[in-house]
């Protein structure tokens, strides 16, 4: 997946990122301005919540076209303090996704290939399907028990997936799925763990938010996959040309959280995180002030919060340094 995604001459954020709808895939803030604004009002929410720090660092992690980023800061004007306090900051390995963020963005913000060399100090951390894209490990329950899923040379001179000959490692599977039937696919993303090692070092005020695919319980399927042109691929076709996924396993990542001393929310539906925040009345108002466009607003509304589109399928999470007040929407 690492190589699939960055390598610098054939990696597909490396070389062909495209995000809209002329491109692979639509993601929340591409759908609508709507959801950057309200990310941005729950930020000024939580700043206020951190104490009002006068200087304070807000770091997106996979910042995609720098769309959410400007729909939050344009909404965050309402308190003029928070914008004047906040160093904007984007983790963003790909150079070609940090020359479209520059487009967007213009000349405030800065950034950093990995979210471990964010500067010490109060922050505020945003990723939307960010850990999605960051690779996994799977397991598969066989006759002869747990193996790991493993790529290699397939027959026809392309790649195939296969099983690692030995039993696999004890620690890449869940204890809940110890004992799943036979064909269950266990996954496991490292980077969780190095993620919330980094955050957890950070020290306080932190506060964190992910929003991404991926289920409230430990489930046990196969959720990687390739995405071009709007329509699942053969992740092993054509490597480097499609973006690559897997579902965030929301258990883990607060479990890891709690164990690091984090405070963690529990995974709400995307749907109801934007509820809480006002998104009907957001887009009434734009509604209003846009004639002829309510028809356009309620689709995008709908995508957005609708059980059976990303309103279900997303979830959103909340990690924060201990002693915060619960953040806002949860
Ligand atoms: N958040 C944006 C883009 C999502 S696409 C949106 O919602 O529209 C995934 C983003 O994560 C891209 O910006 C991609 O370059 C970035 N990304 C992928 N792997 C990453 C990694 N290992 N570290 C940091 N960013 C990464």
């Amino acid at each position: 997946m690492t190589f699939c995604l960055h390598d610098p001459e054939a990696g597909y954020y490396a070389t062909r990122p495209a995000l809209g709808a002329d491109g692979d895939f639509i993601t929340a803030p591409e759908t609508s301005q709507m959801f950057g604004e309200l990310i941005g009002l729950w930020c000024a929410q939580s700043w206020l919540d951190m104490g009002s720090p006068d200087a304070f660092t807000l770091i997106e992690c996979g910042p995609g076209r720098g769309l959410m980023m400007a729909d939050a800061l344009r909404a965050a004007r309402a308190l003029p303090a928070f914008e004047a306090a906040a160093r904007v900051l984007l983790v963003e390995p790909s150079v070609r996704l940090r020359a479209a963020q520059a487009e967007t963005l213009g000349d405030r913000v800065a950034w950093i290939a990995r979210i471990e060399d964010a500067p010490a100090g109060p922050a505020i951390v945003l990723g939307n399907e960010f850990l999605d894209c960051l690779p996994i490990r799977q397991c598969i329950r066989t006759e002869s028990g747990w193996r790991e899923r493993l790529v290699g040379a397939g027959e026809d001179g392309g790649l195939a997936f296969g099983l690692a000959p030995a039993a696999a490692p004890e620690a890449l599977i869940p204890a809940a799925l110890r004992d799943a039937p036979i064909g269950s696919v266990a996954e496991q993303c490292a980077a969780l763990e190095s993620i919330v090692a980094a955050l957890a070092a950070r020290g306080g005020p932190l506060r964190a938010l992910f929003i991404d695919y991926g289920s409230a319980e430990t489930t046990g399927g196969n959720t990687f996959q390739a995405v071009r042109a709007h329509a699942s691929a053969d992740p092993l076709d054509d490597p480097g040309g499609a973006d690559l996924t897997a579902h965030v396993d929301f258990p883990r990542l607060a479990a890891l959280a709690r164990a690091a001393g984090l405070d963690v929310t529990s995974p709400i539906a995307q749907g109801d995180f934007l509820r809480a925040l006002g998104i009907e009345a957001r887009a009434a108002a734009l509604a209003q002030a846009r004639p002829g466009k309510g028809d356009v607003i309620q689709r995008q509304l709908q995508r957005l919060i609708a059980p059976e589109q990303m309103g279900g399928l997303f979830r959103a999470i909340c990690l924060s340094s201990p002693g915060l007040p619960q953040p806002a929407a949860f």
